[in-house]
């Protein structure tokens, strides 16, 4: 999506070879122009697939989630964090290992809200080794949903996560797909056209 290659260009800044900093208009700071054309690009990518739920994963996949969600015209499902190990029956949970804290927490979803016959889009902003994805596809199979896709905002696609996601099955479709951080400079890999 050639606004957001732009934005990453002109906003992004390069932490370290496996991390892209983009407080100023994703993950802090928040552009709400770019997030509706983000929302309106992934809403009309999955606009076959009859959505009944956009899921993310608190709180960075929220901003474009929501436009998302709001595009789509059906209900934005935030999964929650949380480090406690207590066992609660009315949650759908899965082990994730975070990429940003390098440890590894719980992520959970009421049952009251994910049911069979929905079809979810898994929204986040950025994908990395996959495993805050994969985490979210293992809660709609809990509730014996469906995954109708998975929409990143940021793929490196250096790093492990959408060849994980591919080889499973899954639709996933990355606005901006990262080829190298090296240098100090952001190379994209091919351009996602939208
Ligand atoms: P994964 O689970 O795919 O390894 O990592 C994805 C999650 O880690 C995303 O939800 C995002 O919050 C965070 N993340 C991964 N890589 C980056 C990055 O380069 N920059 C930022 N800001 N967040 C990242």
């Amino acid at each position: 999506m050639r606004e957001l290659i732009e934005k990453i260009v002109e906003e992004g800044e390069v932490l370290s070879e496996h991390v892209l900093k983009v407080d100023r208009f994703l993950n802090h700071q928040v552009d709400p122009v770019l997030m509706k054309r983000i929302g309106e690009t992934f809403a009309k990518t999955f606009q076959n697939e009859s959505v009944t739920k956009v899921l993310t994963l608190e709180s960075s996949g929220i901003s474009p989630a929501l436009m998302t969600a709001y595009a789509l015209r059906v209900p934005l499902l935030i999964a929650r964090k949380r480090k406690s190990l207590t066992l609660q029956n009315d949650l759908y949970t899965a082990k994730v290992y975070s990429f940003t804290k390098q440890e590894e927490i719980e992520i959970s979803v009421s049952r009251s809200l994910l049911h069979e016959d929905d079809h979810v889009v898994i929204i986040d902003d950025f994908l990395a080794n996959g495993q805050a994805a994969l985490g979210l596809t293992e809660i709609v199979k809990q509730a014996n949903a469906k995954v109708a896709g998975i929409g990143i905002v940021i793929e490196k696609a250096f790093q492990d996560g959408g060849t994980l996601l591919r080889n499973r099955g899954f639709r996933v479709v990355s606005l901006a797909r990262i080829a190298s951080l090296q240098g100090g400079k952001v190379q994209f890999a091919e351009e996602v056209v939208c």
